[in-house]
């Protein structure tokens, strides 16, 4: 049967033509001046909007409601209000007020708030975010949502997401007036976030704890073929993998999320989703969903999709591309080199203030990727280097260089410059020097931000790009405010010209995978934030604290509340993965060691009673091998226990989470090497668990 997907496109979606046909005019007037512009909300309004949305809801089959948020943690929540109200004389109406779509009371208490919220005021409330549509689910209306304390304090995500996206408009507007673009009155910021994954056979998955309990696996020899044949990459989907991805664009585009593009990746069993980009706080909305929806749809199938950053060791890992621009409301991309020499100036503002909030504010967004499943990928060869560089083009860094030293960019006679006065080259939107070892590249009309892990909201690498890319706009706007008309454009110039000056060493075009780079790098004096625990103290550094707190993204207590908690959800990764593989190795690999050593043992035996003088010299050598690695198991395993405890004592959060890295991790590493070197030498009838083969190529 012929899919109809316009028709399905959007369908659980309480979208603009839906309120158009269920809005009175003036309502729909009313809500669409509140979306665009962020205007008030009235009562009345809201009240009209609830009953239509209820009505709708209704008519699709929803008997509940939720307001829907992003607590602090990588997941969303929400808790269910069905639509009955009863009435008195044992019967009920369906009901919903404009009060119950706009605010919400969540019991709160349970959601990480680092200290924020004491538990004795532990209601937090969820505010109704208009600007992205509500949706149906489970046959429940879902309504997106920011979650605050009652005091003010944001407790999620979506919350200082709006505020950096707000602080970018308003800066963004003042430089493009200066600039002598008067009729912008808006401008917003767009994603488009790629999203990796792997999927595994369910019934395999079953019989890993690492799996279930982390997501990731802990011990496992590599099979004997990886990703070395390159034969995966974009290569033809598997009939059961091709069913999965058919069902999942089916239900994302139920709920109006363009998934567009769908491909194998280099791993084997691991595959990549992307959507059409969207203003960000929507695309932020869209990835929590698509990730919640990954795992259902792979449900169905009798499949497990894994979003940890790290599934297998020895084969790439997971990540995310947060593809980002800006665009004004007459629809001009700001990163879109222009056809005119006045767009070419306005390019170049934009694009130079990019570089330069890179630049400045480089350990920020090295932070926002920053996790224990993260750490895995960045700096490993397979992923962008956890030194945060911009990858510009030879083309695009020549124009620069020629800003710089005022000459005129031509690529054969340089000329003395007068920037606005020639077109710079339309830059190809298939840039074709795709250079895939950037963290932080310019692909022709945007910027791809590759350090992102597959696991994390894309809501805080955004707050942090927005805001900081905000700071500088700032900065530019203040360098220009009282420049006389006539002499804006030499203005303009000495201004990119002293920033590109000031800030060239954050761009680099080569290979970022090398040795070379990271000395380089340090030459340059650029950060190498290489783990979690090395990176978190930078996020409560002055300039950080200043840059987010003035631009009211943060309050000095949200910021230190923040830090804490990523400093937990540290800690407590590495705990759960500490105790899931001790309790993998004592209960399952050290038994089915001893069990084939006593096999062994009594083959050998056997083989004498019945021919003396018969060799068992294989026997012995593997039972000397396995001896050799149960006791060193059994060293490992103490050590990892009592450095795992030893850790845990801990107060000082920091110390703890270095304390982890430094030495619960090392043990971890350690004691792998032996199980590894165990489970090869185990007969398949004997492994207690799925070995990598297995749970990479039975799909
Ligand atoms: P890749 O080669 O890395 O897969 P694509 O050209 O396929 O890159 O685009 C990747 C993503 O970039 C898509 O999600 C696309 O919608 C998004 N994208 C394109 N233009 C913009 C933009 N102006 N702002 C944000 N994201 C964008
Ligand atoms: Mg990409």
């Amino acid at each position: 049967m012929a899919l109809n997907i316009p028709e399905i496109y959007g369908s659980l979606v309480f979208n603009d033509k839906i309120m158009r046909s269920k809005l009175p005019k003036d309502m729909y007037k009313a809500l669409k001046k509140t979306i665009e512009n962020g205007t008030h909300l009235e009562l009345d309004v809201a009240n009209s909007v609830a009953v239509a949305m209820k009505e709708w809801a209704i008519e699709n089959g929803a008997t509940h409601y939720t307001h829907w948020f992003q607590p602090m943690t990588n997941f969303t929540a929400e808790k269910h209000d069905s639509f009955i109200s009863p009435t008195g004389d044992g019967q009920v109406i369906m009901d919903f007020s404009g009060k119950e779509l706009v605010k919400g009371e969540p019991d709160a208490s349970s959601f990480p708030s680092g200290g924020l919220r004491a538990t004795f005021e532990a209601r937090g409330y969820t505010a109704w975010d208009p600007t992205s549509p509500a949706f149906i689910k489970d046959r429940t209306l879902y309504i997106p949502t920011a979650f605050c304390s009652y005091s003010g304090e944001a407790l999620d995500k979506k919350t200082p997401l709006l505020r950096s996206m707000d602080t970018l408009n308003r800066q963004a507007v003042k430089v493009l007036h200066l600039l002598g673009n008067k009729e912008i009155r808006h401008v917003t910021t767009t994603v488009g976030p790629e999203q990796e994954y792997f999927l595994v056979d369910k019934d395999l998955y079953k019989k890993r704890k690492d799996l279930i309990f982390c997501g990731r696996t802990l011990i496992g020899a590599p099979a004997p073929k990886g990703q070395e044949m390159e034969d995966h990459y974009f290569g033809t989907l598997k009939p059961r993998v091709s069913a999965y991805m058919h069902d999942l664009d089916e239900e994302l585009w139920k709920l109006g999320i363009p998934a567009k593009t769908k491909h194998n990746e280099v791993a084997p069993a691991q595959h990549e989703l992307a959507p059409v980009f969207d203003t960000t706080n929507v695309a932020v909305d869209h990835n929590q969903l698509t990730m919640e929806i990954m795992k259902k749809v792979a449900d169905k199938h009798n499949m497990v999709c894994l979003l940890n950053e790290k599934p297998f060791e020895g084969i790439n890992g997971s990540g995310k591309h947060n593809n980002w621009s800006m665009i004004t409301d007459t629809g001009v991309n700001l990163l879109d080199p222009g056809k005119t020499p006045a767009e070419n100036t306005q390019f170049l503002v934009f694009l130079v203030a990019v570089i330069k909030a890179v630049d400045d504010y480089a350990d920020l967004l090295r932070i926002s990727v920053a996790s224990a499943g993260n750490d895995h990928r960045l700096g490993a060869n397979e992923a962008p280097p956890a030194i945060v560089s911009v990858f510009l083009g030879d083309e695009l860094t020549e124009v620069l260089k020629a800003i710089e030293s005022d000459q005129y960019f031509n690529s054969h006679d340089a000329v003395q410059m007068d920037i606005g006065a020639k077109v710079l080259p339309h830059f190809m939107k298939d840039n074709t020097d795709r250079n895939r070892t950037s963290p932080f590249a310019f692909t022709g009309n945007k910027f791809e931000f590759r350090m992102l892990g597959s696991s994390s909201s894309v809501a805080n690498p955004n707050i942090i790009l927005n805001t900081a890319v905000a700071e500088v706009l700032r900065q530019f706007a203040e360098e220009l405010k009282d420049v006389p008309a006539e002499q804006m454009e030499k203005a303009v110039h000495n201004l990119l010209k002293e920033t590109i000056s000031a800030h060239k060493r954050v761009i680099f075009n080569g290979n970022g995978y090398t040795d070379e780079w990271v000395q380089e790098a340090e030459k340059r004096g650029l950060y190498n934030l290489v783990s979690t625990p090395d990176a978190l103290p930078h996020m409560i550094a002055e300039k950080n604290e200043k840059l987010l707190t003035e631009h009211k993204i943060f309050t000095k207590a949200e910021l230190y509340s923040r830090y804490e908690i990523k400093l937990e959800n540290y800690v407590k990764t590495l705990h759960i993965e500490s105790c899931t593989m001790a309790e993998m190795i004592r209960k399952e690999l050290l038994p089915a060691v001893s069990a084939c050593m006593e096999q062994t043992a009594r083959t050998a035996s056997l083989k004498k009673s019945v021919v003396p003088d018969i060799s068992v010299s294989s026997e012995t050598a593997l039972l000397k091998k396995l001896t050799a690695l149960e006791d060193a198991m059994t060293e490992k395993l103490d050590k990892l226990n009592e450095d795992t405890k030893d850790a845990e004592s801990m107060t000082d959060p920091l110390e703890k989470a270095k304390t982890y890295q430094k030495t619960v991790l090392a043990d971890m590493e350690s004691l792998r090497e032996s199980a590894d070197a165990a489970e090869v030498l185990l007969p398949d009838s004997m492994l207690p668990y799925p070995a990598y083969g297995e749970l990479l190529f039975s799909i």
